[in-house]
C-alpha cells in the first residue's frame, strides 16, 4: 500500500469511528484470516441482570443477595455490577468486608463479619474442596442450558445459594459474524462462562467455534495456537481481562468501552459501542490494500 491510500483509508476509518493508530495494522487487519471475539461485553451488552435467586439452606433471597453483594462490592467484573444492582434495587445495603481477593476468571471471596464469602464459580468451589449437593445439579445444568450464567454463594465451606445471570447479545452481532462467515474467515467465541452457556448465547451466530471456559491468563495461548497453525488473528475484546490477547493477536480491536489498558493494548479502537464496525473495518482494510495490489 502506499502511504497516501493507507492516509486516506485511515482518515476514513476515523470518520466512522473505527480508529485505527498505525498504518500497519491496516495492512495486517486485510490479511486476518480467523476473528475471535470474547463474549462478555463484546459479543453480548456486557450489562448482565440478575435473573433469579436459589437459597439452598436457611438464608433468605434477600440475606444471600445482600451477602454477594457485600463480596462483590469491589470488584469491577459485570457480574458483580449486576449483583450489586441488584441488592441496590431490593434497598439491601451492602455489609463491610475485609480480606478481599479477587481470582480471574474463577471469582471473589472476603470476610463479612465472622464469615468467609465466597462468590464464584463452582468448578472454583469444588477445587477448594466445597461441594454442591447433587439434588441442586439439574437445577444449575438447566439454568446453563437455557443460558443462564450460574455464580456460587458459599458461606464458611457451604454452599447456600445461587445466582443466575442474564446477558443479551448485541443487536448487531449476528449480522457482523455472518459478514465475516460470508467473507470466507473464520470465527471463534473465546469465553471464560461455561460451555452450556457460551451454546445457548451464541446459538443464533451459526457456523463459528466456541471455545469455552478459558480462564483470562490463557486466552493469550489460544490467540498463539491458532497463529502456529497458520492463522492470521484478529482478537476483538473489551480489555476486561483480555489485553494479554490483544496484544499477542496479529491485530488487536477494542471496543472503546473497554478499560484504558485495552485501548493501550490495542491496534484498532472502535467507538460507538457498534460490533458491526469490526466488518466495517475489515472491508476498508480490504479494499485499501486491493486497489494498490
Ligand atoms: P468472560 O470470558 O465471559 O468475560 P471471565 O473470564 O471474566 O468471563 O469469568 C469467567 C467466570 O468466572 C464467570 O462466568 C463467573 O462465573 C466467574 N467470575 C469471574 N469474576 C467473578 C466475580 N467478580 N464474581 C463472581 N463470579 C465471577
Ligand atoms: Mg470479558
Amino acid at each position: 500500500a502506499t502511504p497516501m491510500s493507507v492516509a486516506v483509508a485511515t482518515g476514513i476509518g476515523a470518520n466512522r469511528g473505527v480508529l485505527i493508530k498505525q498504518g500497519e495494522a491496516l495492512e495486517q487487519l486485510s490479511q486476518v484470516t480467523h476473528f475471535v471475539f470474547d463474549k462478555t461485553g463484546t459479543l453480548t451488552e456486557g450489562r448482565l441482570q440478575v435473573a433469579s435467586i436459589q437459597c439452598f439452606g436457611d438464608m433468605t433471597e434477600a440475606t444471600l443477595l445482600q451477602l454477594a453483594a457485600s463480596v462483590e462490592q469491589y470488584s469491577e467484573h459485570g457480574i458483580a455490577t449486576a449483583i450489586c444492582e441488584a441488592a441496590k434495587t431490593k434497598s439491601l445495603r451492602p455489609l463491610s468486608i475485609s480480606n478481599f481477593q479477587s481470582t480471574p476468571g474463577k471469582g471473589v471471596m472476603s470476610s463479612v463479619e465472622q464469615d468467609t464469602v465466597y462468590v464464584g464459580t463452582l468448578a472454583w468451589l469444588h477445587s477448594l474442596g466445597i461441594k454442591l449437593p447433587t439434588q441442586y445439579q439439574p437445577m444449575l445444568n438447566q439454568l446453563e442450558t437455557d443460558g443462564i450464567s450460574c455464580v456460587l454463594i458459599a458461606v464458611n465451606g457451604r454452599i447456600e445459594g445461587m445466582l443466575g445471570l442474564v446477558d443479551s447479545l448485541r443487536s448487531d452481532a449476528t449480522e457482523t459474524v455472518q459478514q465475516l462467515l460470508n467473507a470466507g474467515v473464520k470465527v471463534t467465541v473465546l469465553s471464560g462462562d461455561k460451555k452450556a452457556v457460551v451454546n445457548a448465547v451464541t446459538a443464533c451466530l451459526g457456523d463459528v467455534t466456541r471455545q469455552a471456559e478459558v480462564l483470562p491468563k490463557d486466552k493469550s495461548d489460544v490467540i498463539r495456537a491458532l497463529q502456529q497453525s497458520g492463522d492470521i488473528v484478529a482478537m476483538v475484546g473489551d480489555g476486561i481481562n483480555d489485553s494479554p490477547a490483544l496484544i499477542q493477536a496479529d491485530v488487536g480491536i477494542a471496543m472503546a468501552s473497554g478499560t484504558d489498558v485495552s485501548v493501550e493494548s490495542a491496534d484498532v479502537v472502535l467507538s460507538h459501542q457498534m460490533l458491526s464496525k469490526v466488518a466495517e473495518a475489515r472491508l476498508l482494510a480490504a479494499r485499501t490494500l486491493r486497489t494498490i495490489r
